[in-house]
């Protein structure tokens, strides 16, 4: 489904009181935009600024050599239908008011301070690029792996092509219980001959091939009705051949008399976890068991060089009564056990890095903040936090080009000045005899993918090496 099928009732009234006063903004010059970052927050703002603000132009910077953030290099490769967002954003990449500027960071290349001075609006998307660690003993034995990593692994993120990750092993634990969890148990337990047809990259598919993994345990540190994966991922999970699904059923008690009174998604989030525990009663053996596991928080990694096992201390829910379920809490028990295992995926959130000193930061993860200085704004999971969907994303990144358009209106943003824009940037860029990506460079890396795609029969084959995108994408500034 195109994703402007799906626009929420909010965004659409911003459509509707846009058009009330869109002919007054569309009365003020251009002003001179520039978004860091091409993942869904940077396009959706280009998007709904292009509508509004006609006459604009927006640079779009983007670190890596080819845009689209996380829909590149997170979304699983076996969720194609999720990736065809990347059609509407080639139409925004292709429009004749917006340029790419691809292999260029802020806070590498350019300040914050070079951005004011060359832009009316500044628009920060650059999302949250670091993993939330756990801080606890042998966290960084080897096979310790961040989920993040993995995930840029398979699906061809230059700097994590690297990891040092050892698949020839039986027993796996995942921390964290949420959709990306489940994306890699399910990368893990999925047959290698299904992900050949997506466009997992061919490094990682051999490696999974020679996989020995056979237990995977998702384990969270709250209980059933606190989970954070969605139905649909889980559905998905569940339906995988040769695996069994196994809850212990004992989590479940007292908590049938609850269900009537969840909200409709908890609730048939819920169901499905009690059907599955009941299932896996009787469900006969398959080769690869998924064991999902809940009220256990890791304290202690052990092994010597590479993990061994972990430590986890049991929990309880706080506050039983009082508040929703879904919010409810945990307390640490004293009662602790020891799980074997040899390969541990951290995954229990990311965080946004403060790139540059001047950018600041209102909550401890992230932004936090629509506005962030005068003419400085942000979308997209830098400003909230790492949580939503794309669709979620999208909503944000056209609230905050609704905000910038009110701003213009009541004149709190300065559109009188005219701003230099690109022509500033790229002075220092070329002083630092940097190569960029624009947009045909991006699409000349584009073809070649899809061409080498072909003799293998998957969509595309991904350059794994910013020094390869380069050479065919790249120019000298
Ligand atoms: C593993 C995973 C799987 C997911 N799967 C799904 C799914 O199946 N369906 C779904 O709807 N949602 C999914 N999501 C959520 C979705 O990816 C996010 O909602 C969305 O990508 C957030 O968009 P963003 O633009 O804020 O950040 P991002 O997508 O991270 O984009 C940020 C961009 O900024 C660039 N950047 C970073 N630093 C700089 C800098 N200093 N200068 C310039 N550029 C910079 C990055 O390279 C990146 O291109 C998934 C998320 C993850 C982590």
């Amino acid at each position: 489904m195109r994703a402007s099928n799906f626009i929420p009732m909010r965004v659409c009234n911003h459509f509707i009181s846009l058009k009330l006063f869109n002919s007054k903004v569309n009365s003020f010059r251009s002003v001179t935009v520039c978004v860091i970052g091409s993942g869904p927050a940077g396009f959706y703002c280009t998007q709904h600024l292009l509508k509004l603000l006609p006459t604009s132009s927006i640079d779009i910077y983007e670190k890596l050599p080819v845009p689209f953030g996380l829909v590149r290099f997170g979304v699983a490769p076996d969720h194609a239908d999720v990736k065809n967002v990347i059609n509407n954003f080639t139409k925004i990449g292709s429009d004749s008011r917006v340029k790419f500027i691809g292999n260029v960071s802020l806070g590498k290349d350019f300040k914050l301070q070079h951005l004011q001075e060359a832009y009316n609006i500044i628009i920060l998307c650059y999302g949250a690029d670091q993993d939330i660690e756990l801080k606890i003993p042998g966290e960084k034995l080897n096979n310790v792996i961040p989920a993040r990593k993995f995930i840029g692994w398979y699906n061809g993120l230059p700097h994590d092509q690297d990891i040092p990750i050892n698949l020839d092993v039986e027993n796996v634990n995942i921390f964290g219980h949420g959709n990306v969890a489940i994306d890699v148990a399910r990368i893990l337990l999925k047959s290698v001959d299904d992900l050949r047809k997506t466009d997992i990259t061919e490094n990682s598919l051999s490696r999974l091939a020679e996989s020995k993994v056979k237990t995977v345990r998702i384990i969270g540190r709250r209980g059933p009705l606190q989970v954070a994966f969605t139905i649909k991922e889980f559905r998905e999970i569940l339906k995988l051949p040769n695996v069994q699904t196994i809850i212990n059923p004992e989590l479940f008690e007292n908590t049938e008399s609850i269900l009537p009174d969840l909200p409709r998604p908890r609730k048939r989030l819920t169901e499905l976890l009690f059907t599955t525990t009941r299932k896996s009663q009787t469900t006969a053996q398959s080769d690869k068991k998924l064991f999902i596991e809940f009220f256990r928080s890791p304290t202690k990694f052990t092994g010597i060089n590479a993990v061994n096992g972990v430590e986890l201390v049991i929990n309880k829910l706080k506050n039983l009564h009082d508040i929703s379920p879904e919010l409810q809490q945990i307390e640490a028990t004293c009662q602790k056990e020891y799980v074997p295992c040899e390969l541990i995926f951290r995954s229990i959130g990311y965080k946004s890095s403060k790139v540059d000193q001047e950018i600041p930061f209102y909550s401890s993860n992230y932004i936090g903040k629509l506005r962030v200085l005068p003419g400085v704004y942000s979308a997209g999971w830098l400003s909230t936090g790492s949580t939503g969907v794309i669709l979620s994303t999208m909503s944000n990144a056209f609230k905050t080009a609704y905000e910038i358009c009110e701003d213009i209106k009541n004149g709190i943003i300065n559109d009188k000045e005219d701003k230099p824009g690109y022509n500033y940037i790229k002075k220092i860029l070329k002083k630092e005899g940097k190569i960029t990506v624009d947009w045909q460079g991006w699409k000349n890396i584009d073809k070649v993918e899809i061409e080498r795609g072909k003799y293998r029969n998957k969509p595309r084959e991904k350059i794994v090496n910013v020094s390869e995108m380069l050479e065919i994408g790249g120019r000298a500034e």
